[in-house]
């Protein structure tokens, strides 16, 4: 089992542990860079409500690159205004990871093998232990050292190998200041890289992994890529936070992993014990639509999931194409909807308890939806 770090529950932070028997996060990270005008008036209450919804989903934790000063400045006014955790992503110049721990930034990424002379890494290691903030080191398969990239070229070493020994190097670092706030990223393209990776480094410390496939493609071959890397590692107990990336939106990446921890779960497994609040939510059942439909699911699953994801109730919500199958096919759901002719039905355990226009379809919905 990993050893267990906290993170935030200082100021007015959300207070987590990542790793030991806490449940597995899930975490995105923020798509766009952002400055000072992006946090005033309107923007600014449209981006804490974005991050709030966020947090409604299930996301505990939301990274940012922060490639400079000025990005360190704004990151952290926008910690400010936040419960939660927000991780900066740094590489490289440690005056930036200087920076971020005036803040109530909660968590930072760097690889103390970038940050130069022993000064500087003493310098940042010793401000985030003050301040009680983990850093987390993120190897990735793109940008291996230069020698362990020529090994893996020459089939000295595989690519896996050369993730955990490049993970292990900045562990020894770590070690050397005696910093134990530690966590481990190993990112790869590739699914059989990603487990092989994250199997060894399991084996060999317990620092907590955070999992995910990167640069994992678009929505489809992305959430297909991480499921079949994260699955069998949770399977196994590895992995203490997860972050399914996507060439789309964080909102995307947070319910793709909501979904794959509620399938880890329902499927046993280690992933059972630190289940948590996990898995728990609205599950959305939606029928895939065929001839005999009458009511555009995928319209309204598309309008309707990022509001049924971010509520607060442990419920099944059914979005059913015909009144023929539908109800029927859905009677497990606390509320269902389907159509027939210019009609909308919403239903309950597969009883039709109201018939509306079409055009009233979301207001009745959100009124029922309100009763449960
Ligand atoms: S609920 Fe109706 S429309 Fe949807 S798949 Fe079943 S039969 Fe087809």
């Amino acid at each position: 089992m990993s050893r267990a770090v906290a993170i935030g529950g200082f100021d007015h932070v959300d207070a987590l542990s990542i790793g030991g028997n806490s449940p597995v996060l899930i975490q995105t990270m923020w798509k766009d860079s952002l400055g000072f005008s992006d946090l005033e008036g309107k923007a600014g209450e449209a981006i804490i409500e974005r991050i709030a919804a966020l947090k409604r989903m299930g996301c505990s934790l939301l990274r940012f690159a922060v490639p400079d000063l000025e990005a360190a400045e704004v990151l952290g006014n926008l910690a400010e205004m936040v419960s939660m955790p927000l991780v900066a992503d740094i590489h490289f110049d440690y005056k930036i990871a200087l920076r971020c721990l005036d803040f109530p930034i909660a968590k930072i990424r760097i690889n103390p093998g970038n940050i130069g002379s022993r000064e500087r890494v003493e310098a940042v290691l010793s401000k985030a232990a003050a301040k009680n903030r983990p850093i987390r080191i993120g190897v990735n398969a793109g940008s291996l050292p230069p020698d362990l990239r020529d090994r893996v070229d020459s089939g000295d070493l595989s690519q896996a190998e050369a993730l955990v020994e490049a993970a292990e190097r900045e562990l020894a670092i770590f070690r050397e200041f005696d910093f134990s706030a530690c966590l481990v990223s190993m990112k790869a393209s590739s699914v059989a890289d990603t487990i092989r990776a994250n199997r060894l480094l399991a084996e060999r410390t317990d620092v907590p992994l955070h999992i995910g496939v990167t640069e994992a493609g678009p929505l489809i071959a992305g959430v297909v890529r991480n499921t079949a890397a994260l699955m069998v590692l949770l399977s196994e107990g590895i992995g203490d936070t997860i972050r399914v990336s996507l060439s789309d939106t964080v909102e995307r990446e947070a319910i793709a992993g909501r979904e794959i921890l509620a399938c880890a779960i329902d499927s046993g497994g280690a992933a059972v014990d630190r289940a948590g609040s996990q898995g728990q939510g609205v599950k959305i059942v939606s029928c895939p639509r065929c001839g005999r439909n009458s009511f555009d699911t995928h319209g309204f699953t598309e309008k309707w999931q990022p509001a049924l994801y971010a509520m607060d109730k442990n419920i099944t919500v059914a979005v059913m194409g015909c009144v023929v199958n539908g109800p029927g096919e859905a009677r497990h759901a606390d509320l269902g909807i389907t159509g027939v002719g210019n009609k909308v039905l919403i239903f309950r355990y597969g009883k039709v308890i109201r018939t509306i226009d079409a055009a009233d379809a979301d207001g009745a919905f959100r009124e029922e939806l309100g009763q449960l």
